[in-house]
């Protein structure tokens, strides 16, 4: 939907009007492209059988009309499926169809497709006011819904009635109650006060959100900004998103982050800074919606998303409407949080994630995962709220030195054969059609035959194509119970269709593979254009990071042209002299000679942390690296003790276990790239010295080969340098960045593996960590730990 506040003018098809609904939708029709595609059949069908009848009949008809409601200008346009003229009068027809047998009580197709006579009465309407070409001015018009079974082709025709124009009238009041409350959200824009994120600037904080403003009206359409952990991104972003807003470039920001902490973080800035206060008043409070996934707002007994499993779902769209959860979007300041949400949902029997639905459109600030925007699977949440426009919206990408992986993560896919054959016993006891067991039978067999550690030769890929396209319309074009497969076997039940639909983007280039016996992976290599494409349909851009590596190289993976992203470097003087890092030339950590060098790396930890009265964190590329280098310890250096991280953890749990280890422990041993090197802020004070064991390059696997061969044009060293030594040496900087957060904190930094001394990985060290003070031999080490 298109529209003019200020004119009170909107335009929207005849198709979405249909479907506007500001709580949740009815169940509708479902099934994605071969839906459309049988959808197609039928209507070619139908139209042969007319033109062979001789009638005087029109097809796909454009029809454009103004309706004037509650002081809105509406403009509708569509196309009406056939327009057929006899004996003075017209009738429109709409061909929709259904995947239930017809014929059906005509009251219940009118009860379950509410929007397809809202739709046909449109047309009447806009058909009646412009006029049928061949129709007497003032002729009849009629319409007629024509439901087609899409197994059988049966037909059934239901006659619109003047009872029917009740559905048109609820969409008209629902498009102007959305409007009316746009004009009432850009009103509080208008009138948006707040106040500064910091009780005192920290030098080079005060020119960063006026160096946004000026590229982001000078036109530039994505801009990085490069600005070290501790500089205070979050709230030099949010002042520059309230200025936005405030000024009415945009009607909307996205602020994305992949971690809960950081959203809950960005929302917590928002709040204080437009609390109200001696300074505001009352405060005028932005209206912000913090977005968490579906499960977390789950209130059913188990996650399974279907009305025959979840009272929460059935029979949704009537309670909707007196369930009085539209609050949540009409009053503002009104509790928002998961606890409330969930609350209010459980007590009026809907399903609480609606509620985040119907609301995201009444909020200015929506903040959330990139998922929302980059994973074809769930974007649908922000991309079809009702007035979402991307053109007049500013998008925050934080932390987006992990875009490019997570957009490639949202397109790959990993399918067992377990799970296939789960399904297929599961589809026999629902009595399920046996050409649909069969097949789920024959892709487990298929999956259970691949070479495992081995890419797919190309006639197998092939062959998996096809099986994956065959389950897909399956899954599609044949019923089953929803309530015969479990919440865990259902989402493998529809990942076939999920997998064939994401295949159709051909350009993106992937890896069909079998990590392991019985598992199928399609992974994706490279989705740079895909999330360029994301990005570039958003007014403006900012992407966020304290360690985006080479800028050509960061703009590539993320699908822009380098030049047309502008970076803008956070001047941080404090930092300056903050590091006091050595490049340890003496050990080779390289996959082939590390155990070589064992012993020197424990007696090295154990150097770094004597005569200090503070922990020291020594960050591994890997589990078993440190796992190694921590029996080394036990054994040579028994008195010594060594916290390991655990393999997994919740970020809270992660965040507990370093409190505790850094007060309890001589060394903190850390993995690289993993959330407890990069995610936990409470190192920078508690920590001395460090030390990093070799670049953190990536483990050699079938992924990153064929990575290597994808970029075989751009030469050998320039491909290594993209599929290892960037993603490494970035994990490096991620890791080191937390040691110094704030003025006055100082860290001393051991690089332990002559490849740090290379030129081709010392140029991509952090601008404050090179020309670091070679170590040569003990003597040198000890001299270097003895300067301190
Ligand atoms: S619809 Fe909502 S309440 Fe029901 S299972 Fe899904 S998330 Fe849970």
């Amino acid at each position: 939907m298109q529209f003019d506040l200020d004119r009170r003018l909107a335009s929207l098809s005849v198709g979405e009007f249909s479907d506007f609904t500001l709580g949740p939708r009815g169940s509708g029709a479902s099934g994605g492209l071969w839906r459309a595609q049988l959808g197609t059949h039928w209507h070619l069908q139908l139209r042969g059988q007319m033109e062979d009848s001789g009638s005087d009949a029109a097809f796909e008809v454009p029809i454009t009309g103004t309706v004037l409601h509650k002081g809105w200008v509406l403009t509708l346009t569509g196309r009406i499926d056939q327009i057929v003229r006899e004996q003075g009068r017209a009738t429109l027809r709409e061909i929709k169809t259904v995947t239930r047998p017809v014929p059906v009580p005509e009251d219940e197709l009118r009860a379950d497709y509410p929007e397809y006579f809202a739709q046909l009465s449109a047309y009447v309407d806009l058909a009646a006011e412009a006029g049928i070409e061949g129709l007497p001015k003032g002729g009849e018009i009629r319409g007629e819904l024509v439901f087609v079974e899409t197994d059988s082709g049966l037909a059934q025709t239901v006659s619109l009635e003047a009872a029917d124009r009740g559905a048109y009238r609820e969409r008209l009041d629902r498009v102007a109650e959305f409007l009316d409350l746009r004009l009432r959200a850009r009103e509080r824009m208008r009138g948006l006060r707040f106040r500064s994120p910091f009780a005192e600037l920290r030098p080079g904080q005060e020119t960063v959100a006026a160096e946004l403003r000026t590229a982001v009206r000078a036109g530039r359409s994505a801009i990085l900004l490069e600005a070290p952990t501790g500089f205070g991104k979050t709230g030099v972003l949010l002042e520059f998103v309230l200025g936005e807003l405030r000024e009415g470039h945009f009607d909307r920001a996205l602020y994305l982050t992949g971690k809960s902490t950081g959203q809950i973080q960005v929302a917590a800035t928002l709040a204080a800074m437009t609390a109200g206060g001696p300074d505001l008043g009352d405060g005028a409070p932005v209206a912000a919606w913090l977005v968490r996934n579906k499960a977390e707002h789950c209130v059913n007994t188990v996650f399974r998303c279907v009305k025959e499993v979840c009272p929460y779902l059935d029979g949704i769209e009537e309670r909707w409407r007196s369930s009085g959860l539209a609050r949540f979007y009409l009053i503002d300041n009104l509790p928002r949080d998961l606890a409330s949400l969930r609350a209010a949902g459980f007590a009026a029997r809907i399903c609480p994630y609606e509620i985040t639905r119907a609301a995201l459109a009444f909020n200015d600030v929506w903040i959330g995962d990139y998922n929302y925007v980059f994973s074809p699977e769930s974007s649908s949440l922000f991309s079809e709220r009702p007035g979402f426009e991307p053109g007049r919206t500013l998008l925050v990408v934080d932390e987006a030195h992990n875009l490019p992986s997570r957009a490639a993560d949202a397109r790959s896919h990993s399918l067992f054969s377990g799970e296939a054959r789960e399904l297929a016993d599961a589809l026999r006891r629902a009595r399920a059609p046996a050409r649909i067991v069969s097949d789920w039978e024959g892709w487990a067999a298929f999956v259970d035959g691949l070479d495992a550690g081995h890419p797919l030769a190309p006639e197998l890929e092939a062959e998996a194509r096809s099986f994956l396209a065959n389950l897909a319309e399956k899954t599609a074009s044949v019923p089953v119970d929803p309530a015969a497969l479990d919440s865990r076997l259902a989402p493998a039940y529809w990942q076939a269709a999920t997998v064939a639909a994401q295949l159709e983007d051909a350009d993106l280039p992937r890896l069909w593979w079998c990590p392991r016996a019985g598992e199928i992976a399609i992974t994706c290599l490279d989705a740079a254009t895909a999330a360029g494409a994301s990005l570039r349909e958003f007014g403006g851009v900012v992407l966020a990071t304290a360690t985006p590596g080479p800028i050509d190289a960061f703009a590539v993976a993320c699908g822009l042209e380098p030049a047309a992203l502008l970076h803008l470097r956070a001047a941080t003087p404090w930092r300056e002299g903050a590091y006091d890092v050595a490049v340890d030339l003496r050990v080779d950590t390289s996959f082939q000679a590390r155990m070589r060098h064992v012993p020197v790396t424990g007696a090295t930890v154990a150097a770094l942390r004597s005569g200090q009265n503070r922990a020291v964190a020594v960050f591994f590329p890997s589990f078993a690296y440190a796992e190694e280098i921590a029996r080394e310890m036990n054994g040579s250096f028994p008195d010594l003790r060594v916290a390991l991280q655990p393999r997994r953890r919740e970020l809270s749990a992660q965040a507990a276990w370093v409190a505790e280890a850094v007060a309890g422990a001589d060394a903190l041993f850390l993995v690289l790239g993993s959330g407890f090197a990069e995610g936990i802020d409470i190192l920078g004070d508690r920590i001395g010295r460090a030390m990093v064991v070799g670049p953190a390059l990536p483990e050699v696997n079938p992924v990153q080969r064929a990575k290597l061969a994808s970029l075989g044009k751009a030469g050998r060293e320039a491909a290594f340098e993209r599929v290892y030594r960037i993603p490494g040496m970035q994990k490096v900087n991620q890791a080191l960045g937390r040691l110094v957060r704030a003025p006055g904190q100082k860290a001393r930094v051991l690089l332990h593996c002559r490849r740090f001394a290379e030129p081709g990985y010392a140029r991509l060290l952090a601008p404050e960590y090179q020309s670091a003070r070679r170590i040569l031999d003990d003597g040198e080490l000890r001299a270097w730990l003895d300067a301190s």
